[in-house]
């Protein structure tokens, strides 16, 4: 049977051992095996549960069941783990010792384990809200705060009295609608600050002792004025501040474009890094798959904002992310897969010599049979654009931060593992 991993080796002979796993993974998923479903018991759990097909024996009386959401293999390469029945990659425990093992077809390819549920994920905060429901999540060594989800951009109010409100909404969101997860938190659409009861209980479980994180990543939805924005971060970022939690934490700002004075503030209250996300690089493709970002910001005021955050955070502190794929789906796409690979390689060109690291995730097809699992990118182009980005990174001397996005928290990019990689193989002599 054929190898991915023996092809990918030679066709790509410059990307590490690990990075082609990865990316291999990445798209073609595992097979089911029951070591799965008993690692659900420890590991960090899948958002979906996996209904076992027929002839599959059933686990513990049930054919609905949970399994692990993030592969961490032997050096803390985080993966997300998708169950493909297809796919060439199985796992298999081993009956004496427990430890599950990767194997490509027949081939043993690694010893691997998942990423564990942790403790503060069972907790209850002071006033009994289970902490996983306070706006906080985690993958691996990062967590992400999120009280405030809804995003203005799908409810953008007419200019008309009375008239219809605009949605402008990016075209790939599906988590920023707003909808019934902002009533537990209690945000309102158009109002800035969050109820302090809703950040008392966030900072309580962001400071639980067993969170085995480093990275604290806050983000939310978008608001229509880049200065409320701004605002309604540092509120937040005062309470990480009040309780220690950014000296603890690598901090970092996941809002939208605001202003340099909002940056300002941040900083002086500890946060470290921004990451303002443009999405998409090519400006026609911008406006067409982010017309709230477009029309209400602006692609050059947003890049400006970039700019201006590698000034107050510094070279290595500044990140902007693209859902590689979202250019290339939809009326008004890019027909020719080549003008992607250019463009998502021109967005590393301008940024990354300006200290901003271009950091690419998979959008997946949000259409037909298999939708959410068929990234929109093919494996040799992710691999492409990922190595043309490395090099742009090497030659520039201009590397991701492993203390802002680092190998186990980046389950779904490569470029915290290619640098990772040749970092680790410089110090090692
Ligand atoms: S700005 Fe963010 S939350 Fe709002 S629609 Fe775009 S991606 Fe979604």
């Amino acid at each position: 049977m054929d190898s991915v991993l023996d092809r990918l080796a030679g066709e790509f002979p410059s990307s590490p051992d690990v990075v082609r796993l990865k990316a291999a993974l990445l798209f073609e998923g595992v097979q089911y095996d029951q070591c799965l479903a008993e690692a659900a018991s420890w590991a960090f759990p899948n958002f979906m549960p996996h209904h076992l097909p027929p002839g599959e024996p059933s686990f513990q009386g049930q054919r609905v069941v949970q399994i692990p959401y993030l592969f961490r293999l032997p050096d803390d390469t985080q993966v997300r783990l998708r169950i493909k029945p297809q796919s060439p990659f199985r796992l298999s425990a081993d009956p004496d010792s427990g430890q599950i093992v990767l194997y490509e077809n027949d081939k043993v390819i690694s010893p691997t384990s998942f990423e564990a549920r942790e403790a503060w994920t069972d907790m209850l905060t002071a006033d009994g809200t289970p902490m996983k429901a306070t706006g906080l999540s985690q993958h691996g060594e990062m967590l992400v705060l999120n009280v405030a989800p809804g995003c203005e951009y799908f409810v953008v109010p007419s200019e008309e009295p009375g008239g219809k409100s605009k949605n402008l909404s990016c075209k790939f969101c599906l988590y920023g609608l707003p909808d019934k997860r902002m009533e537990p938190l209690g945000q309102e659409l158009y109002v800035i600050n969050m109820p302090e009861p809703t950040l008392d209980r966030v900072v309580e479980a962001c400071a639980h002792t067993e969170t085995n994180a480093r990275q604290l990543y806050i983000v939310g939805g978008s608001m229509l004025d880049m200065a409320e924005e701004g605002r309604r971060f540092i509120q937040i970022a005062e309470h990480l501040a009040r309780a220690g939690l950014t000296e603890r934490y690598y901090v970092a700002c996941g809002s939208g474009a605001i202003p340099k004075s909002a940056m300002k503030t941040l900083r002086d209250l500890g946060v470290r890094g921004a990451c303002f996300n443009l999405e998409v690089w090519d400006p026609k493709q911008f406006a067409r798959i982010c017309p709230g970002k477009d029309q209400i910001v602006g692609r050059e005021r947003w890049i400006e904002s970039l700019e201006e955050a590698v000034d107050v955070f510094g070279v290595d502190n500044v990140m902007t992310a693209f859902v590689g794929g979202a250019e290339l789906e939809g009326d008004g796409a890019f027909t020719d897969p080549q003008q992607a690979l250019d463009s998502a390689i021109e967005s590393g060109e301008y940024l990354i010599p300006r200290g901003i690291q271009a950091v690419y995730s998979l959008h997946w097809k949000m259409t037909g049979k298999n939708r959410g699992q068929e990234p929109i990118y093919t494996l040799d182009f992710f691999l492409k654009l990922n190595e043309a980005l490395f090099e742009i990174r090497k030659r520039e001397g201009l590397f991701t931060n492993p203390d802002f996005f680092s190998k186990r928290s980046a389950y779904m990019q490569l470029e915290p593992d290619y640098d990772a990689a040749f970092n680790g193989a410089i110090e090692a002599g």
